[in-house]
């Protein structure tokens, strides 16, 4: 077997070790992953076929799935370990997403998007995650939060200035969260003054996804605390507008090249034209979209653990300790089967939530479900891989400990995991 020479600078001298050819570093180009399979779907009345898989896929989302591998394989792969020690997200990146359409999947092509499917937003972000979490965050929002809001609430005039922009060229950022409204989200302070035709707001937000790049920003902010969350209203503010300050990135644990960044508003003042939907119902609107957005935080976390289950399962067949592959050792393949189970329930458990979305059908337990599960199969399965790969698994040499890094941001946004808990109790309850 042919070894990758790696030089390792240790104490005095300069150590040679042979590493697997498997196991390629973030320096060299780097390996094709292998996934699970999805399958094309047959054409359902000619074969009769009425209850077909969850990994059967249409021609369009086969179409999606496999050019979203491919750019994110060549375009985005050579980047990532540069991106994660920067903290920065490369410019060509959020070029590659928008010219491929990956900004504005399931806008309208009237308004220039790509007229794809929720499924295909699901797909896409499961692809950019097997690369990078932090890529997929950026995609995940601008799908299933700030593009959706608009496509969903947005008046005519709304939607024909700013869903061409979602999809060319414009990021648009989330802002719920506060210093002191997390989990309590509705407990949130910033507020919305009308004065005139206008509202002014002052506040402040944190931990805000993308906002470094962000050209566009819903905002969340109460118009009447004396009726409490009923009062919280969805205000869309250009990055430009006088009095929005945008703070310095966090510096995190994961995800690092996703910029996460604090907001003050200090009489930020918006015409009347820019509330989103109705005045009060933006307690409704931050409901409906973080449910849906569970399920991308879910195929994120998905493609996480599937990303880091396909980088290390090559190296275990061919690493070789007490003369056999360590892949051979019956107490690892338990271990490996015992991951790989899971992999399989998480993946089924999102893609049956994302599909029924689709169907018009009750989701909001699904979702959760998908969401916490996928989140725990992402912390073991990273973590697994970090102890199968041993002394190199745990080196920044190597991506595994990155995906390890990136997977625990899924217990914590949109609705940590005690709170998708909370959800599905509440469903059980009603329900019995
Ligand atoms: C990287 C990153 C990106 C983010 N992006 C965005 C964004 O784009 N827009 C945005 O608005 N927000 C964003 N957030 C905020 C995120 O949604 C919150 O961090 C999250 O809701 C948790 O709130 P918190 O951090 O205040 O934790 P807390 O609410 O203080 O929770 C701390 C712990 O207490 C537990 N807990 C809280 N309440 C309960 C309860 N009722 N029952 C049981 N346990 C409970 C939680 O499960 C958690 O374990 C982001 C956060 C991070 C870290």
């Amino acid at each position: 077997m042919e070894g990758l020479t790696v030089r390792l600078l240790r104490g005095s001298g300069l150590l040679r070790r042979n590493f697997l050819t498997c196991l390629s570093s973030w320096k060299i180009p780097p390996r094709v992953l292998k996934s699970s399979h999805s399958e094309a779907l047959l054409d359902v009345t000619s074969n009769g076929l009425l209850f077909a898989p969850l990994q059967t896929l249409t021609e369009e989302e086969m179409m999606i799935k496999s050019s979203v591998k491919k750019f994110a394989e060549d375009h985005i792969a050579p980047l990532v370990s540069t991106m994660d020690e920067n903290s920065k997200m490369e410019k060509s990146v959020i070029q590659g997403l928008f010219q491929q359409g990956l900004m504005g999947i399931e806008i309208d092509t009237k308004y220039r998007g790509t007229g794809a499917s929720f499924f295909s937003s699901v797909l896409a972000i499961e692809e950019l995650a097997k690369v990078d979490a932090s890529v997929a965050v950026m995609c995940d929002v601008q799908n299933t939060i700030t593009n959706k809001l608009i496509s969903k609430h947005g008046t005519e005039e709304q939607k024909a200035t700013y869903l061409p922009q979602l999809a060319t060229e414009k990021i648009g950022s989330f802002c719920l969260s506060e210093a002191g409204a997390g989990s309590d989200s509705f407990a949130l302070k910033t507020r919305a003054d009308k004065k005139g035709d206008c509202y002014v707001i002052n506040g402040s937000k944190m931990w805000i996804t993308s906002a470094e790049y962000a050209g566009l920003f819903l905002v969340m902010a109460n118009v009447d605390f004396s009726i409490g969350y009923k009062g919280i209203t969805c205000f869309l503010v250009d990055r430009d507008t006088a009095g929005l300050h945008i703070g310095k990135a966090e510096n995190k644990m994961g995800i690092r090249a996703s910029s996460t960044c604090p907001l003050t508003f200090e009489d930020v003042k918006v015409p009347e034209a820019n509330i989103l939907g109705q005045i009060g119902h933006g307690y409704k609107y931050a409901i409906g979209s973080l449910n849906e957005g569970r399920i991308g935080i879910a195929a994120q976390m998905l493609g996480v653990a599937q990303g880091c289950f396909d980088y290390t399962i090559p190296y275990i067949k061919e690493r070789i300790q007490f003369g056999q592959r360590i892949f051979d050792f019956q107490g690892l393949q338990h271990q490996v089967a015992h991951v790989a189970t899971q992999l399989e329930a998480a993946r089924l458990l999102t893609y049956n939530a994302a599909r029924l979305v689709e169907a018009g059908r009750p989701f909001i337990k699904e979702a959760s479900m998908a969401k916490y599960y996928t989140s725990e199969v992402a912390g073991l399965t990273t973590s697994k891989c970090i102890e199968w790969m041993g002394g190199v698994g745990y080196t920044k040499n190597y991506p595994v400990e990155k995906y390890f890094r990136d997977a625990k941001i899924g217990t914590i946004y949109e609705g940590a995991s005690n709170i998708q808990l909370n959800t599905i109790a509440k469903h059980i309850d009603a329900e019995y």
